[in-house]
This record gives structure tokens, sequence and C-alpha cells, in this order.
């Protein structure tokens, strides 16, 4: 497990993201989201896929995510395997794990390395071949037993200069965007920065400070500790000494570009940054922000807070557009019942307010399941 609580409560969300997406009522819920924001090549993708475990992103030194990626992370049992510490990371394929996109239904990937030409192949179907950028977001449901459930949000990182199809205004434009994305009080923002830079030129903690000011929902990750500059290392920042964060940092190592080039697996990879870390005696002292599994539970921490503060917003946001809805039902005569965007919705209210009973009965130890 990853964490008690949040094994039960992060797929009752999704579970929750589901009815919602089949609720047709005018509403769009503020369900929690977990984004990347950060400069170019920061190594937000990267962050990504680490937390996922597996390889399917467009990744590299130039602009690579150029529409945003709607990545919702579906944890299903692992079908009876008892592989689960036995894996092959390296194999491409295993019947458990498939991805699926908005754009082509019920069509399940099992190479992961499809998933990625696809992410490209649909990116190139809005913005062309020359690094183009649109917000017109790209949605990906991946199940898989090794994931936690979640929806993850894979942005374009800053650039300043535009290249190629660019428009001159490159920056202002993706600033944009970013900032739509992250200003729901519900989005829980990773900013990424790379630990060879300084951190007090991060756009990330920049984007992040202007729908967070308080940093409530921020979670600082600095990356590239591995190629830092010799004499220096990212303990300061991650002890918060440099440009602190309420809710810290964690360090990663994620892989080269060489190591992408070699087709190095994640699992390797998720080694060799463990071995970084137990080499390093100056991140003792901060161990537990060090790592994937560091930044997976302290996710997993923030979205269930997260969770339990919005949910009575939520129910008043939904009565409301339900209210609204059952008005212009109204003035359109009666529906056959059961089969209204309105009978739906209230069914929705019905198992909202269960999950919130249960909620508070989990959160005093009364229960440890939710319906
Ligand atoms: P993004 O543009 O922010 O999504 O960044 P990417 O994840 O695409 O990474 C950009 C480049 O940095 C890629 O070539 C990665 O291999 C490299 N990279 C990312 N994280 C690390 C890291 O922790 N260490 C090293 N050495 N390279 C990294
Ligand atoms: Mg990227």
């Amino acid at each position: 497990g990853t964490g008690g609580l949040g094994d039960t409560l992060i797929p009752a969300i999704n579970r929750i993201q589901d009815i919602f997406s089949q609720v047709r009522i005018d509403f769009t819920p503020d369900l929690p989201q977990v984004a990347v924001v950060g400069s170019q090549s920061s190594g937000k993708s990267s962050v990504l896929e680490a937390l996922v475990g597996r390889d399917f992103l467009p990744r590299g030194p130039e602009i690579c995510t150029r529409r945003p990626l709607l990545l919702q992370l579906v944890k299903s049992s692992a079908g009876g395997s008892k592989q689960q510490d036995g894996i092959d990371w390296s194999k491409k394929q295993s019947a458990s794990e498939w991805g699926e996109f908005l754009h082509c239904p019920g069509k399940r990937f099992y190479d992961f390395d499809r998933i990625r030409q696809e992410i490209l192949n649909e990116t190139e179907r809005t913005v062309g071949h020359n690094k183009g950028i649109s917000e017109k977001p790209i949605r990906l449901k991946i199940h898989s037993p090794h994931v936690l459930t979640m929806t993850l949000v894979d942005l374009p990182g800053i650039a300043k200069v535009p290249v190629g199809d660019q428009p001159s205004d490159i920056e202002k434009r993706i600033r944009k965007m970013v900032l739509e994305y992250i200003r729901h009080p519900t989005c829980v923002v990773l900013a990424v920065s790379a630990a060879n830079a300084d951190l007090v030129n991060s756009d990330a903690l920049e984007l992040a400070r202007v729908v967070d000011p308080e940093g409530r929902r921020t979670v600082g990750v600095l990356t590239k500790l591995d190629i830092m500059d010799k004499g220096t290392d990212a303990s300061a920042m991650m002890r918060n000494q440099i440009v602190p964060l309420r809710l810290g940092y964690i360090g990663m190592v994620n892989r080269s570009q060489m190591d992408i080039n070699m087709k190095r697996s994640i699992r390797d990879a998720g080694a060799a940054e463990a071995a970084f870390f137990e080499t390093h005696p100056e991140y003792q002292e901060v161990k537990d922000q060090c790592g994937r599994g560091a930044l997976a539970k302290s996710l997993n921490k923030v979205l269930v807070e997260h969770i339990r503060a919005s949910l009575p917003s939520l129910r008043a946001r939904l009565e409301e557009a339900l209210d609204k809805s059952n008005t212009e039902l109204r003035a359109y005569g009666d529906a056959p019942p059961g089969q209204t965007s309105a009978a739906r919705g209230a069914l929705l209210l019905q198992l909202l307010d269960s999950y919130a009973v249960r909620y508070s009965e989990m959160l005093d130890g009364r229960s440890e399941h939710l319906p």
C-alpha cells in the first residue's frame, strides 16, 4: 500500500469522477487533479512517468508536450497474478495494463510505445509538425494494478523564445494555458524545477505562487539532482531554506536523455535513483523527501486533505447545477423518470452524501471502507 487512508479515498473520488462524466448536466466538477508545471525541459514529463511507473510520454530536450495531457490513472486489481515483485518492467506489454484515449473509444493500447506514438500523432493532428501548441487537451486513461488512482495533467513547459510555428508571444500563451489549468482551487500543483538551476528563477514556483500564494496546494519537486554543479547539492533547498514552500520539496533523479536513448527501463531508473540517495550522505537528513516513493506518498497525503476540504463545496455546486437543470426540464414538460440528467444527478447527490458520511467515519477511525 501507499499510505492507508488515501488508498481507499482516492479510488472513491475517481468513481465520483466517472459518475460525473455520465451526468450530462451543465456542470464541470472541480474534482482533484494533479498538474505538473515548470520550464521547458525541467523534467515534468519524467516526473509523471516515474509516478506512473511506465514509459509512455513523449520526452526530450526540445518541446515535446505541446497539448495538455489529461491522464486518468485507474488502479485495477492484478488479475490474480502473484508477480507483484517480479514484474518485468522491460516488457512493453502486459495483459493487465492498458491505455485508452477518449478520441479512440473502445480501443485498448497494451503497448506503451504505441501510446506514446498515439500522443504524438494526436498532437500533430491539431497543431501540426512544427512545434505549434494548443490548449485542447488529449485525454488518456491508464488502467494498471501498479498505479495510484488519480488524475494527472501534463502541461507544456514555459518557453521564452518562439521556435518553428510558435507565435511570437509563446511565453504569454503558455503561461495563460497553464494558469487556466492550475487556478482551480482543487488542483494540486507539482512545481517542477531543475536543481541545477537557480531556484529563485524557477518558472514553476513563480506560476504556483500566482494561483496559490499561501502554498496550500503546491508541492515542490527538484529534478536533476544527479547533474548539479560539482560541490553543490539540493539539501538546503529540500530543507526549505532557499525558497520556503509550505508543503516542502521532494528531490528526484530521473533518466537522462542518454538513459532514454539507451532504453534504460523505468525500473532500472528507480533503482538508480535509490542508489543515488543511498550513496550521497548530504541527503541523509532529508531522506523521507527523496525519490519517487516519497513523491507518491506526499501527493497522496495532499490529495486526501484536499478531498476532505472540497466535499462541502462540491455538494453545493452540484445542487445548484441540479436546480438549474430541473427548472429547465419543467419548462420542456416531463421526461421519462430515471432517464433524465436530473434523475442521474439526484443519484449522484445521494452517492456524494454517503461518501461524505463514510469519510468522516473513516477519519474518526470508525470505518475502513467506502461504499
Ligand atoms: P519537460 O519538458 O519538463 O517535460 O522535461 P522532460 O521530462 O521531457 O525532460 C527533459 C530532459 O531532461 C530529458 O532529456 C530528460 O532525460 C532529462 N531529465 C529529466 N529529469 C532528469 C534527471 O533527474 N536527471 C538527468 N540527468 N536528466 C533528466
Ligand atoms: Mg513534457
